[in-house]
């Protein structure tokens, strides 16, 4: 059975009006960059929980997380509403297998997302192992608006940290902007586009971590499947691992 750790909330960052990071001071505990802890609220109508994937690296004993809001959601709006000195309730031991350590060696990693499933990324991203072990690193970040492209300073700080071993491709679907592509994933990766804005080639010899809304990662296996990549399971080690939020 899950145990509880009491955290006080230290900040609530409202990107736009549903997006929002929060940070949660708790005692430190262990965990492995991509993983998830339950975040609890008590309300009149009983306890609710959800996952939600740590933002911030380990060793980085506040607790970041990345949350959108859902409409009509039990626990999201009322995550939304926290303020500093709040209280929030957070699971131990922290959850999960979309960590690096289940992910082969490959030419190039691509770390492709949508929305909030940046998340398990950015916190791979203070980590010494994810740029030991991968020479190229693609981090795709596929949203609606622009005001979604969240971190992209971490993501730049990154990027200076480590020249030329990270390429950064937002695509926004909704909007033109400067930079970042507009069409959808599968898309984009069947027709090359995508590969060809990265620099960066997208065969069986590549590992890809797929993050965020269950239609993209459908949809994105599939074209990935039809040009050859495997789905990554223990016992069959091949190039896709996902993580999906709902
Ligand atoms: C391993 C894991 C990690 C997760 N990490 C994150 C995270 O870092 N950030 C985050 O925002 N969410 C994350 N989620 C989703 C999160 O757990 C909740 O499902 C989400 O916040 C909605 O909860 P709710 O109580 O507000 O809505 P609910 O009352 O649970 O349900 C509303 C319905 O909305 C749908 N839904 C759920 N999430 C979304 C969404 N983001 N956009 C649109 N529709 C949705 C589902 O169909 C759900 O049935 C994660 C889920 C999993 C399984």
């Amino acid at each position: 059975m899950a145990q509880w750790l009491s955290g006080t909330i230290t900040a609530n960052h409202h990107w736009h009006a549903n997006l929002f990071s929060i940070k949660v001071q708790t005692p430190a505990f262990d965990f492995t960059a991509g993983q998830f802890v339950r975040l609890a609220i008590d309300t009149p109508d009983g306890r609710v929980q959800r996952a939600y994937s740590l933002v911030n690296s380990p060793g980085n004993h506040e607790l970041e997380f990345l949350v959108s809001t859902v409409a009509d959601g039990l626990l999201s709006p009322l995550l939304q509403q926290l303020k500093m000195g709040d209280k929030l309730d957070i699971s131990q031991p922290a959850s999960g297998f979309f960590i690096l350590d289940e992910v082969p060696d490959g030419d190039n990693l691509w770390l492709i997302s949508s929305g909030t499933g940046i998340g398990p990324y950015l916190s791979m991203l203070g980590t010494h192992t994810l740029w030991q072990r991968f020479k190229h690193i693609v981090l795709v970040h596929s949203v609606r608006t622009v005001a979604d492209l969240a971190y992209r300073e971490l993501i730049q700080q990154a990027r200076q940290q480590y020249p030329g071993q990270l390429h950064y491709q937002p695509i926004v679907t909704r909007e033109a902007h400067a930079g970042a592509l507009n069409k959808r994933l599968p898309q984009l990766i069947e027709t090359g586009e995508l590969q060809q804005a990265c620099g960066q080639t997208l065969t069986n010899r590549s590992q890809v971590m797929l993050c965020g809304n269950p239609e993209m990662i459908k949809d994105t296996k599939a074209v990935l499947q039809s040009i050859g990549l495997t789905k990554n399971l223990r016992r069959t080690p091949g190039n896709i691992t996902v993580e999906q939020y709902w």
